[in-house]
C-alpha cells in the first residue's frame, strides 16, 4: 500500500540513474522497514556529501579542506600536470601506478551540440596555473591530456593543446589503441587507426 511519503521517496529515489522507478519502490520499502538508526544515518550521510565535499582550489577535484589529498602531497611530480574530465578519473589513473605527477580536473569537455564552451569548464584556471608556474621550481614542463577518445574529447584536447603550446610547454596526449589482451580481428577501424597512429619503437 502506497502512502503518500513512500511516494514521495520513490519519486526522489527515481531520479537517480540507472534506478527505475520498480526498483526505487523496492528501495523505499527497504528504507521504510530499515532500523532508525540506519535510516539517520543514510539521510545524515546524503546531506553532509553535500554540505562537506567542495572543489580543491587548485586542481578542482574533489576535498572537504582547501586542497585535496594529492596536491598536499609532498612526494609527488610538481613539474608534470595531468588533465582529466572528472574527479573520478583520477583514482583510475593513479591505480594505474603509472603517473606521480599532479592533476587539474576540468569538470566536463567541449561541446557545441550540448552547448558548453571553454568558460564552463576549468580551463582558464587551467591556464593560470600553468602561467604561474612558470619560473618557479615548481614549473610546469609536461601537460598530459587523459581525455576520452571521442570527438568532444578530441575538440576539448586540441582546444587547451594550442594554448598551452604557446606557453612553450611540452603537451602530450595519453595513447589510444588496442586494449591489452585484444584481438586484432575485433578492434574496430577507427581504434586501430589511432593505435597506428600512436605506434611506438619497440
Ligand atoms: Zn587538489
Amino acid at each position: 500500500m502506497y502512502t503518500p511519503s513512500l511516494e514521495k521517496l520513490s519519486s526522489e529515489l527515481s531520479r537517480l540513474p540507472g534506478i527505475g522507478p520498480k526498483t526505487a519502490l523496492r528501495l523505499s520499502y527497504f528504507i521504510l522497514r530499515s532500523p532508525k538508526d540506519y535510516v539517520t544515518a543514510l539521510s545524515e550521510a546524503l546531506v553532509d556529501v553535500k554540505n562537506k565535499v567542495k572543489l580543491c582550489e587548485k586542481c578542482y577535484s574533489y576535498t572537504e579542506q582547501v586542497l585535496c589529498r594529492i596536491c598536499l602531497d609532498p612526494n609527488r611530480d610538481n613539474n608534470l600536470l595531468c588533465i582529466v574530465e572528472n574527479p573520478s578519473d583520477i583514482p583510475q589513473i593513479d591505480s594505474s601506478g603509472a603517473f606521480k605527477g599532479r592533476y587539474h580536473v576540468l569538470h566536463g569537455v567541449i561541446s557545441p551540440m550540448e552547448g558548453i564552451s571553454p568558460r564552463d569548464l576549468k580551463i582558464e584556471p587551467l591556464f593560470k596555473r600553468v602561467q604561474a608556474s612558470k619560473g618557479t621550481e615548481d614549473q610546469i614542463n609536461e601537460v598530459v591530456l587523459a581525455l576520452d577518445a571521442d570527438l568532444e574529447g578530441d575538440t576539448t584536447a586540441l582546444y587547451i593543446a594550442k594554448t598551452l603550446k604557446t606557453y612553450d610547454i611540452n603537451v602530450t596526449r595519453i595513447a589510444h589503441g588496442i586494449p591489452i589482451g585484444g584481438d586484432i580481428d575485433y578492434i574496430d577501424h577507427r581504434t586501430l587507426g589511432r593505435a597506428l597512429e600512436n605506434r611506438v619503437q619497440i
